[in-house]
């Protein structure tokens, strides 16, 4: 298939493809704010909107296949629709969809995550990963009875204040590398959360400015891969931060939001053999409906269970429904560990396939990544830190992902990707094919 040639042409290629959709975001823009229920749904000329999913796919309401590569942002690890997942949300729904008062699923729940989790001893549900984080955060405060906590640039760990800092690298923003800024990401932040609040570098500075600060630290919190630029914090950096943590008695973190159950079933902290006293968890633990999860140690437990303890409720937490479908979940990994292994062969295949490819015509294009996620970049390697990535051609990006759409293949703007146990060899080849044409298109088009 030829390529759109200008940005007109590739938007005018869009707007032939959708134009069910385009009535319905002129329709979602009366009555919703800007158009999106999240930021990180935005497209140009306008979003598709979804009839349906199944497996690796999705269907637009112009009837337009795509191999999905969002997978709901993660949190879709066997695909859309999964036969496991339905048959557990159907059989509950014929007995209530939330009760408000503790039933059997919690404690089956708990016991799962605890044994699949190494640093688990308790464990917390509520609704989101949002949540999880900010649950983790209290613990952390009320157990150290300090107020700051210590995040990595660039990290995302939920929309609210506490975490809203110094997320999306602006180079106007971002400060010296030794000291970064913190920089709100959203409007409506109170200002003097910033006190509470330090900036890390993902860097052996970090190791410096935990030690600065280390009287005022409640915890440090990191996610074992960053997941807005698919950027693995590796096992030797994780070790070091779990080392000075540990000596200076400060509580470490790990928000496993995206990395839970999906780096293996212990997700970054088995992958990298290191423990955190919290970690965090959302996405896959609620097979396919809204969770969020906390687990940490037995002491960091006498925060939650002392007697001025923290306050733990919510109207839909740990509700029968998500925890139905979440133990179909959580029991299908435990007895099938050996997708992890299969995913991590194809997003191998896929990101080698790439790299070699862009290595080979010379283009300033990298694939990074780990196991089943992937991201691309319109930058030369090496890419091992976020501060890598700055400079980058952000139209050239977006164009990337338009064109991609084009050719059958959904990745967000933000171009964080995921394979799940649905994507088959077939489908990676097309992904990986998709890549390599729209990138030519993209280079074309920037004249890069
Ligand atoms: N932490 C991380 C690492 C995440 O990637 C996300 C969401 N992408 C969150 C927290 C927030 O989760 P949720 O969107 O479920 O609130």
């Amino acid at each position: 298939m030829s390529q759109p040639k200008t940005r007109e042409e590739l938007l005018q290629a869009l707007r032939d493809r959708m134009p069910k959709s385009g009535e319905l975001w002129k329709d979602a823009q009366d009555v919703i704010p800007r158009g999106l229920l999240s930021g990180a749904r935005h497209f140009e000329p306008w979003p598709f909107f979804t009839a349906k999913g199944e497996g690796a796919y999705l269907w637009d309401e112009d009837g337009n296949k795509y191999i999905d590569c969002c997978m709901a942002f993660g949190a879709l690890l066997l695909g859309h629709a999964s036969p496991i997942l339905k048959s557990a949300i159907i059989e509950q729904l014929q007995k209530g969809t939330t009760y408000g008062t503790p039933h059997q699923l919690e404690v089956e729940y708990a016991k799962k995550l605890i044994e699949c989790v190494p640093c688990a001893d308790g464990v917390l549900v509520c609704n989101s990963g949002t949540e999880a984080t900010m649950q983790g955060i209290r613990i952390m405060r009320a157990y150290t009875g300090k107020d700051k906590i210590a995040k990595f640039e660039g990290a995302y760990h939920g929309w609210h204040d506490y975490a809203s800092w110094s997320v999306y690298m602006d180079p106007e923003k971002i400060g010296p590398v030794e000291q970064p800024n913190a920089y709100p990401e959203s409007a409506g932040i109170p200002s003097n959360v910033k006190d509470n609040v330090l900036v890390l570098p993902f860097h052996d500075h970090a190791f410096d400015l935990i030690e600065e600060h280390a009287a005022e630290l409640a915890g440090v919190m990191i996610e074992p891969v960053f997941g807005n630029w698919m950027i693995p914090t590796g096992a030797e950096y994780l070790k070091k931060l779990r080392e000075v943590t540990q000596r200076l008695g400060i509580p470490l973190m790990f928000d496993e939001v995206i990395t839970g159950f999906r780096m293996a079933l212990g997700g970054g902290q088995e992958y990298y053999e290191v423990l955190p006293d919290v970690a965090t968890y959302g996405k896959i633990v609620g097979g396919g409906l809204p969770v969020g999860a906390v687990g940490c140690t037995k002491e960091m437990l006498t925060a939650v269970t002392a007697e001025v303890s923290i306050s733990v409720s919510g109207t839909f937490s740990g509700n029968p429904t998500t925890l139905a479908a979440g133990n179909a979940m959580l029991g299908y990994l435990m007895e099938n560990r050996q997708v992890y292994d299969e995913m991590a062969a194809k997003g191998d295949r896929l990101r080698d396939g790439f790299n070699d490819w862009s290595r080979a015509k010379g283009y300033p294009a990298t694939m990074t990544g780990l196991g089943s996620m992937f991201q691309l970049h319109m930058k030369e390697p090496p890419i091992t830190k976020m501060r890598d990535l700055l400079g980058q051609n952000q139209n050239a990006l977006n164009d990337l992902q338009y064109y991609l759409r084009l050719n059958g293949i959904f990745i967000p703007w933000c171009h964080l990707a995921f394979i799940s146990t649905a994507h088959t060899d077939e489908d990676i080849e097309q992904i990986l094919e998709a890549h390599k044409i729209s990138v030519e298109a993209t280079l074309s088009l920037h004249s890069i």
